[in-house]
């Protein structure tokens, strides 16, 4: 019997704390083409955890102009802020396997130990965390505890590597890549003003909508080890990934975010039809 090849699942995944910009469309036309042309599925994530800086606004905003684009999508979208239970749950499951220490640690702290430290170990993901708070004894993490101090929970990566062993993922445009989780550090799975992270919930959000191919931008490559690991520890299936270049100018510098003349709707009220926006975002026809 001939095997089944899964269908291609992509998404696009917008954070709503602004709105649409030319890179934005980029990255959404990348992942409905590439669904597209696989015949598969594209959705869409609203990434609305990292709650001061969301707007419903935004959200509507960010819809309307996908679909001004021309863009269309499956619908339920999912909210990352309706999943909180889910995130909770993973990391239950990888505290109880011991793969998860409190973290007490500030910014400054951080910063005034790595100073202290003489040395600067620098990331993907920015500076490493020392470790400070991964050999505290359970009675003075009981204690800062009990003193009611805010922590957020950091991933034991060494502890973590020991179970899964070396892993390697796929991008479709950079071929296998063998995962370097080490070099970010503990990194962070729930901040203390939320109980998730970024590696978590896309991690989690990814498997639940059964995405097959991850695209994003190639900004984002590093932080496919740190997903690859989750995906190890909390035995969900492995997507392929496809990191795309990010837009440049006509001088080769890479389009500013907040760069507000960008904006889809900027673009749009300009007087540029749909057409001539999707081009500007490299897609041309
Ligand atoms: N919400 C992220 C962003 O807007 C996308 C994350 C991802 O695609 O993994 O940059």
């Amino acid at each position: 019997m001939p095997s089944k090849i899964p269908q291609t699942v992509t998404r696009f995944a917008p954070s709503p704390s602004g709105y649409l910009h030319l890179g934005h469309a980029h990255s959404a036309l990348f992942a409905w083409r590439a669904a597209r042309e696989a015949k598969g599925r594209f959705l869409l994530r609203i990434e609305d955890i990292d709650n001061p800086r969301s707007d419903p606004a935004f959200m509507d905003a960010i819809l309307e102009d996908l679909s001004w684009l021309g863009l269309d999508w499956e619908t339920p979208v999912l909210h990352q802020s309706e999943r909180l239970d889910a995130y909770a749950a993973a990391l239950d499951h990888l505290r109880d396997k011991g793969l998860l220490y409190p973290c007490f640690c500030t910014r400054s702290s951080i910063r005034a130990e790595i100073a202290a430290s003489g040395q600067a170990p620098h990331g993907p993901s920015g500076a490493v965390y020392p470790g400070t708070c991964r050999d505290l004894s359970e009675t003075a993490r009981a204690a800062r505890m009990n003193e009611g101090k805010p922590y957020g929970l950091r991933l034991d990566i060494a502890k973590a590597l020991a179970r899964t062993g070396p892993l390697t993922w796929t991008d479709l445009g950079k071929g296998e890549i063998q995962a370097a989780p080490p070099a970010h550090g503990d990194v962070v799975l729930a901040r203390k003003d939320i109980a998730t992270s970024y590696h978590l919930a896309v991690t989690l959000d990814d498997a639940k909508q059964g995405v097959t191919l991850v695209t994003r931008g190639e900004d984002l490559l590093p932080m496919t080890d740190i997903h690859r690991l989750l995906q190890a520890l909390l035995d969900l299936p492995v997507p392929q990934w496809h990191h795309h270049g990010l837009l440049c100018d006509e001088t080769g510098q890479r389009l500013a975010k907040r760069n507000d003349a960008l904006a889809i709707r900027a673009l749009r009220q300009a007087g540029k039809s749909p057409a001539e926006v999707r081009a500007l975002a490299g897609f041309p026809g």
